[in-house]
């Protein structure tokens, strides 16, 4: 039996840098438990035509949300936010992103970084 892969919109493949300075304001942005910041990060976003790309830069425990970070081709993350999550159903699953994202809803991707 052949498993059909569910198709999904294509994904933004971007990754970009969490600096030490921006990883500790991503520690200090909320109160909310959750793990370390990551060191880098992937664009959770379906592929997109804007300049900003957004990547969790921290899980946080509950349903909070998580702690995104905005960067740029060649920019390392330059924005964090806590923001609560997304909704939407994106087929299947639920969708990986935060409220008012930009673009079709996709489910959280499965190959981001693993926290260190
Ligand atoms: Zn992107
Ligand atoms: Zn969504």
């Amino acid at each position: 039996m052949t498993e059909t892969v569910p198709s999904t919109p294509p994904r933004c493949q971007a990754a970009g840098n969490v600096t030490p300075y921006v990883a500790e304001m991503a520690v200090n942005v909320t109160r909310a438990p959750g793990g370390p910041p990551r060191t880098t990060v992937r664009c959770a976003l379906a592929r997109h035509l804007t300049f900003e790309h957004e990547g969790i830069v921290r899980e946080l425990d509950g349903t909070e949300g998580h702690v995104w970070g905005s960067f740029g081709a060649g920019v390392p993350v330059w924005r964090v936010r806590v923001a609560r999550p997304c909704t939407e159903q994106a087929g299947h699953l639920p969708c990986g992103l935060y409220a008012d994202h930009p673009g079709v809803c996709v489910p959280a991707r499965t190959d981001a970084p693993a926290a260190p």
